[in-house]
């Protein structure tokens, strides 16, 4: 006999837990499964222990730099590693545990731990029990994608998953993937004492930005110190006495690079090749992401898809959303799509990245004609005074409507100041109205409605 439920929710991510709590307030019954620990990836292994050491790497780095600020230290500041997990670790217990004793205090809610699998349309193995309900809701996420390449399985390597029971710094990191979950490791190793070694197959890191917002990254990681191997092709792992090498068919430099660790950062796969989808009558696209209409159910009527795992988003904020979409759409008759969603999110390197609507490329590609406005940091009063000066700010505008189209902006603080520019594009506000907008000075948000004083033609 199947324990049956109004709603099972399968994952405790960013979206599960919040519609279990909303489903559950309004008097059904929800069955909540989790098999790891609660919380998902960013919580555990993702957004809070990263941002939590980047600020540790952030602190070091501010350290080794006072002379610059007028400030002297008794002796060279030093990292304690194990100090810098443990710090971490409180924050990543704090969220998880919090957040396991609220499903479980939830009223109308039964929690089960272990790994879920269809056994039909709207049934569900859990370990030895079965459970059923009208309504299922995946948010399963996603897992690191581990290259096949020549050698990787004779060496010992990290993920972001590993990365976090690390209480040393290593000798020398070999990160291979320069895009976002890359840089931010890179970075962070870096300023904690590694020489770091960043292995990208592209001819620069982060190729989905724009060239100018790559090329600028590339310089302040290489000005600290970070070693870049681009256009790596070819790629192989041995073991080596002491350490490891990695393989590089390159256009310039050696062809192995050496390191006593190495980091694996080429993507992540979504975790839908367990769930037997195929009893259900789930569709998966090639890549394994959950086939969903903008309402983000899936070709099951009773099934929905929520977060990563339906490769609509790979943040936690979009996953948080399609929790939102959901919910309103089916307790409060709201007729909401992810379709609506302004794409946004940050890297965050120091300087970080933010990024909103479309950026140059996307811009060329779809052929839309746009002026930009663009501004050194060097020229915004916030950095200057901070001393941090690294980046450039970048804003499409629409010429007929005047509306705004995207904005890349790296420099400092820029994770905040992205929202005024998000608000302001979903508002529809012509850019001639957003420069009316008074600004608190010195800030970075001051200078947006400047960027866009010489606005010149996309040629
Ligand atoms: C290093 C790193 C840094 C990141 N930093 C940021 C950031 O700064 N900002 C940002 O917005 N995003 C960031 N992300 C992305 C963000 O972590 C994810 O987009 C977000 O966690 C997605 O949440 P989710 O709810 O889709 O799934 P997840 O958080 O992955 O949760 C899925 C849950 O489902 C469980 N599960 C899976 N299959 C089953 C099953 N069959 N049965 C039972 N349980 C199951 C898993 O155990 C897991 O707990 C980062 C990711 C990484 C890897």
């Amino acid at each position: 006999m199947a324990a049956s439920f109004d709603a099972i929710i399968v994952g405790t991510g960013q979206a599960g837990p919040t519609l279990a709590s909303r489903l559950s307030a309004k008097g059904m019954t929800v069955a909540v499964v989790e098999r790891d620990k609660f919380g998902g990836t960013c919580v555990n292994n993702g957004c809070t222990p990263t941002k939590a050491m980047v600020a540790s790497a952030y602190a070091a780095h501010v350290a080794s730099r006072a002379a610059d600020y007028g400030v002297a230290l008794a002796a060279k500041p030093v990292v304690d590693m194990m100090r810098v997990k443990a710090r971490k670790d409180a924050i990543v217990r704090n969220s998880t545990e919090g957040l396991e004793s609220w499903m479980r205090g939830l009223k109308n809610a039964s929690v089960y731990r272990g790994h879920a699998r269809f056994t039909g349309t709207n049934t569900l193995r859990v370990n030895d029990e079965l459970l059923t309900a009208k309504q299922i809701f995946l948010n399963v996420g996603g897992r690191p994608r581990i290259p096949d390449m020549p050698g990787i399985d004779s060496v010992p390597f990290l993920t972001n998953v590993t990365m976090m029971d690390l209480d040393i710094v290593p000798e020398h990191l070999l990160v291979i993937g320069g895009s976002y979950v890359g840089l931010e490791f890179a970075q962070m190793m870096r300023r904690f004492g590694s020489k770091v070694t960043v292995v990208e197959i592209s001819p620069r890191v982060l190729p989905h930005e724009d060239e100018d917002v790559s090329l600028a990254i590339q310089e302040f990681l290489l000005a600290e110190g970070i070693q870049l191997r681009l256009s790596a092709t070819c790629l192989s792992a041995r073991q080596e006495s002491g350490g490891l090498s990695v393989g590089i068919d390159c256009t310039e430099g050696a062809p192995r690079e050496h390191g006593t660790h190495l980091l694996l950062a080429v993507g992540r796969i979504p975790n839908t090749d367990d769930l037997r989808l195929d009893l259900a009558g789930v569709e998966t696209d090639a890549h394994g992401y959950i086939k969903v209409d903008p309402a983000l159910r899936t070709t099951n009527p009773q099934v929905w898809a929520l977060g990563d795992c339906n490769g609509k988003g790979a943040f936690t904020h979009t996953a948080y959303n399609d929790y939102e979409i959901v919910a309103d759409n089916l307790l409060s008759g709201a007729d909401r799509k992810y379709t609506d969603r302004i794409p946004i999110y940050a890297l965050y390197t120091d300087p970080p990245l933010a990024r909103i609507g479309m950026n140059e490329g996307e811009i060329r590609k779809s052929g839309q004609p746009a002026l930009v406005g663009k501004r050194p940091m060097t020229r915004v009063a916030r950095a200057i005074e901070k001393g941090e000066t690294n980046g450039l700010l970048k804003i499409y505008v629409e010429p007929g409507s005047k509306r705004i189209l995207g904005a890349s902006l790296l420099g400092t603080g820029a994770d905040e100041s992205m929202h005024s520019l998000v608000d302001a594009i979903y508002a529809r506000l012509p850019y001639t109205e957003f420069q009316r907008h008074v600004r608190a000075h010195p800030t970075v948000s001051e200078l947006l409605p400047t960027v866009m004083e010489q606005l010149q033609p996309l040629t």
